[in-house]
């Protein structure tokens, strides 16, 4: 006997509860049944290493909205540790912690499965010790580990490399980070991780740059860890190398994958098979500067995807209209914000780009507590618009990158960044706000070129 649902929602993760409590909303006599591995729903894995840092005492304060709240006040009936083993046309068959199955029908199905952690394969990877930050499960036996460890070594220092980094030393660890490529943050062009680069070994990271991991090594715990250029005495590994789409769902039901390797959706995250819906880190979207597929695993798109696949569940009109990119992080004292295209991702999309970087204060250089602030802006040399944008200080990244962002999305030109109307105070800007002057060098360079 299967059982029969209107919508199933297959991952709990932030898109696929955005989409079920919105689908509740639209339709509260629809039975709606969402399935998720692990013991938590609505989590938020961008907390794990403030957690481990011990600036979230406890992993409940990183879940947004406890079970009961889905279950009991929004009418969704959740399962937790409870996977999809199998999935076809109209139906998906679940395994339940017991060990029991169950198939439910549908009438419309969200992939909402997320991304999965991507490692390299070396010998060593199943030692005790070695470890890799996804579900909060992951953060629980990492901080047991951390607990032992005194000295960790990072693999990888892109955005999750850069913040364990950061909250291992708050910690009192001896971090070693060790990234594969010549800089750290691909996510930004080399003349601005330079910046970052000079932070992390001022804070006492041991930074090991061009530098690939070939082994770790251990009797039954990991215990070295073995590069091409050294061997380094580790207590703990984490791999922070980077994700890759959670598809196995997706290729059970047939359905489309893009370019990038995610689920391809159309804007109201409608996939190639009848019926079969995809948000959030395994489904591509569109490049809003490149005008092409782009695949974009953060959490603020993942959860206005859900937004989006929950009004396209319920049948109403809804579309995502795509994403530049935009993210920030905190890297000791420095706050890291990029959006849009870096100027080597212009080069190789066919933009001929030029680009300016200045430094300037952050507020009236008068007021307490001015500090420099880096802005660098991509534009095309052949029509002026805005292509990327990435701004390093200690603080006021936010605002700076977040008008750039729009900016950038809007496919605005650098003479309309120059004029954006941008606020005003001493106390939080100087009258030539940093991204105007930006601006104002770039048309500067553009009229020349
Ligand atoms: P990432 O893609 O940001 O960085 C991975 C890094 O690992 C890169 O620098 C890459 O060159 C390096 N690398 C890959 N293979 C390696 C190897 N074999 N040896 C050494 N280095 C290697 O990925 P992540 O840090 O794992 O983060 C996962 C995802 O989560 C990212 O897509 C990121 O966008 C997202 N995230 C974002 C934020 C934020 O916006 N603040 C925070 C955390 C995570």
């Amino acid at each position: 006997m299967s059982e029969k649902a209107n919508v199933v929602v297959v991952g709990g993760g932030p898109a696929g509860m955005t989409a079920a409590s919105r689908v509740k909303r639209f339709r509260p006599d629809w039975r709606v049944v969402v399935f998720e591995r692990s013991r938590y729903v609505s989590y938020a894995p961008c907390g794990i290493p403030y957690f481990l840092g011990g600036l979230a005492k406890s992993i409940e304060e990183l879940v947004h909205y406890p079970v009961r709240v889905f279950t009991e006040e929004r009418g969704i009936e959740v399962h937790t540790e409870a996977e999809v083993v199998e999935a076809g046309e109209g139906y998906v068959r679940a395994r339940f912690k017991d060990g029991t199955e169950r198939t439910y029908e549908w009438d419309k199905l969200l992939i909402a499965t997320g991304a999965r952690p991507r490692i390299p394969r070396i010998p060593g990877t199943e030692l005790k010790g070695v470890l890799t930050l996804r579900t909060l499960e992951s953060a629980e036996e990492a901080k047991r580990t951390l607990s032992q460890a005194e000295r960790v070594a990072v693999v990888g220092a892109g955005y999750i490399g850069l913040e364990l980094a950061d909250n291992l030393v708050r910690i009192g660890k001896k971090v070693i980070l060790i990234e594969l490529l010549p800089h750290v943050m691909p996510t930004l062009d080399y003349d601005m991780t330079a910046l970052v680069e000079n932070e992390l070994v001022r804070n006492g990271v041991e930074l090991h740059l061009n530098e690939t991991v070939k082994e770790a090594t251990g009797n039954g715990k990991v215990e070295k860890i073995v590069t091409d250029k050294g061997e380094y005495r580790v207590d703990a590994v984490f791999f922070a190398t980077g994700v890759a789409p959670e598809t196995a769902l997706a290729e059970m039901l047939g359905v489309k994958k893009g370019i990038t390797g995610a689920v391809s959706v159309d804007a109201s995250m409608s996939t190639n098979k009848e019926g079969v819906y995809a948000a959030g880190d395994v489904a591509e979207t569109v490049n809003l500067v490149t005008g092409k597929p782009d695949w974009f695993p953060l959490a603020p798109v993942a959860n206005k995807m859900g937004y989006v696949a929950g009004a396209s569940l319920a049948g109403f009109k809804e579309t995502f209209p795509g994403a530049v990119g935009t993210a920030i992080t905190k890297v000791f004292g420095l706050e890291v914000g990029r959006t849009g295209l870096t100027e080597e991702r212009a080069v190789k999309e066919g933009f001929k780009p030029v680009s300016a970087t200045i430094t300037a204060n952050t507020r009236a250089s008068y007021y307490p507590g001015s500090t420099r602030m880096t802005v660098k802006l991509i534009a095309d040399g052949s029509t002026g618009q805005l292509l990327g944008a990435q701004v390093v200080g200690a603080d006021g990244v936010l605002a700076r990158i977040n008008a750039l962002s729009v900016l950038v999305a809007k496919r605005a030109t650098v003479r309309e960044a120059f004029f954006s109307d941008l606020a005003y105070a001493p106390p939080f800007a100087p009258v030539w706000d940093p991204v105007i002057v930006a601006a104002r060098v770039l048309l500067g360079k553009l009229a020349q070129s």
